[in-house]
């Protein structure tokens, strides 16, 4: 039988028909590659230190193979997307039929049976197409089958892996309108019966709520022991008290939902709680520091899909008599921003080949969202400027890029807190 990764190998691995229109301009020359895709090879045998951006021939193939279907599966629906505010269907299918919502899962419950770097690379890839599809890959991957795997009973895992890999998103309910940044002053409640408890309480800013079959739900078993009574449990879509609120009209992002939750004597089964009681702020926070590296990768992904977009616009477009790229004043900023992107990629595969190694990466994950976020920030304002008139009209995607990266700063922890925890560190650092 093929595995998913064989199969989005043999299907995308090879040269396609042709990418998305409006995305044509963005594609790089083979012969331009950048150094970050020249060295996208499998380390030469016996190097002892490779370059940071030197993949295994497993993650070449995968990030090849996620770039042309992107460019075919994808890329034509963006647009409508992003004015309908919804993510299409097919779209969402095309992810699951190619493995793309469980990478990390064992192929044991139908999933890709790859590595959290790969899911990195894949979702880069993804972002630089749509960001918003490649958040719907990101929280799956990283913080719902994470969570799933590592703490999940048996039963449970061949209850909800076998689906997550396969045809059910997943959604992550942490925060709620009182608690933010604050995320463990969360006021949801579960109360003990028997052998059930009773959720009552709500959510906010719910990412894939609309499309998820399983919400997996912080609430508070014991408010007296304060964030040591917060308990994750997993609550199927269909559970009766649940109600998803009509999605946020958002300024980027928009075809990812992001809904309010109500639960409404919500009954769920002991059984149901995933890992211990009363460790759902730990196990919250530990995705969090993970799931961060996943958002630096859709960041730099954004960045680098409107750098594609904007640089051979600079290279065609003439004035005074000379291609835009020519002028100094440009090729300057050009430089600089290129020279920010690569930084921004090294944080990011940095933090993720720690994380791999079972090193600690939790200040390097903080630093590679917070730079990623403002490196997208910075890409996306300069590529609207070089293109002048046309890069602020939705005629070509960069205004779109230059929406949906705003968020960056904000989900899975704001600048402000990252800036903090890396502050942490660095004081402890000095410690003596
Ligand atoms: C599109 C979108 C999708 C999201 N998806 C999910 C999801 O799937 N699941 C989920 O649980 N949540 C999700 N969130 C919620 C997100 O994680 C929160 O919005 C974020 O943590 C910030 O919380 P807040 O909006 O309440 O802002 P606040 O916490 O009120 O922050 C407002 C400002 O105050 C600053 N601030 C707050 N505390 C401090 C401090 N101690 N020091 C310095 N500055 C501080 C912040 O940095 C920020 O600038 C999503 C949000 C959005 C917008």
């Amino acid at each position: 039988m093929m595995t998913p990764l064989v199969r989005l190998c043999a299907k995308f691995g090879r040269h396609l028909s042709r990418p998305w229109s409006a995305c044509q301009l963005g594609l790089r020359h083979r012969s331009s590659q950048s150094a970050a895709e020249m060295s996208a090879e499998p380390a030469a045998p016996g190097t002892m230190f490779p370059p940071l951006q030197t993949f295994s021939e497993e993650e070449s193939m995968m990030k090849e193979a996620v770039k042309k279907f992107a460019q075919e599966r994808i890329a034509p629906f963006v647009s409508k997307m992003d004015e309908n505010s919804a993510m299409d269907a097919d779209v969402i299918g095309a992810l699951f039929e190619q493995g793309l919502m469980g990478i990390e899962i064992s192929p044991d419950y139908g999933g890709t049976g790859s590595t959290f770097f790969s899911s990195i690379l894949v979702i880069e890839e993804l972002a630089k197409v749509d960001p918003s599809v490649a958040v719907l890959c990101d929280i799956q991957n990283t913080l719902i089958n994470t969570l799933v795997s590592n703490l999940g009973t048996d039963e449970q895992k061949e209850k909800y892996l076998t689906r997550l890999s396969t045809d059910m998103v997943g959604s992550f309910c942490l925060s709620e309108a009182e608690s933010g940044s604050d995320a463990f002053s969360l006021k949801t409640r579960a109360e003990k019966h028997k052998d059930y408890y009773i959720i009552n309480g709500s959510k906010m800013w719910i990412s894939n709520a609309e499309h998820a079959g399983v919400f997996l739900v912080m609430a508070n078993v014991d408010p007296s022991a304060g964030y040591r009574g917060i308990t994750c449990f997993i609550v199927d879509g269909n559970t009766e008290g649940l109600h998803i609120g009509r999605k946020e009209n958002k300024l980027g992002l928009r075809a990812s939902s992001t809904c309010p939750l109500t639960f409404d004597n919500l009954k769920v089964h002991e059984k149901n709680i995933l890992g211990k009681i009363g460790h759902g702020y730990k196990y919250a926070i530990g995705m969090l520091n993970e799931g961060r590296i996943g958002i630096a990768a859709q960041m730099l992904g954004l960045a680098q899909g409107c750098f594609d977009h904007a640089i051979p616009y600079t290279r065609q477009r003439v004035q005074f008599g000379k291609r835009i790229f020519d002028f100094q004043g440009m090729q300057h900023q050009i430089a600089h921003v290129a020279t920010q992107l690569e930084a921004a990629r090294l944080l990011t595969y940095n933090a993720a080949r720690l994380k791999e190694a079972g090193r600690p990466f939790i200040k390097e994950a903080c630093m590679a969202k917070y730079f990623t976020a403002e490196v997208a920030t910075l890409t996306t304002s300069k590529c609207i400027e070089w293109m002048g008139g046309v890069g602020f009209t939705k005629d070509y995607p960069i205004e779109k890029y230059y929406r949906d990266c705003k968020i960056g700063t904000i989900y899975e922890g704001t600048t402000n807190i990252q800036l903090s925890t890396m502050a942490k560190f660095i004081d402890q650092e000095y410690d003596h």
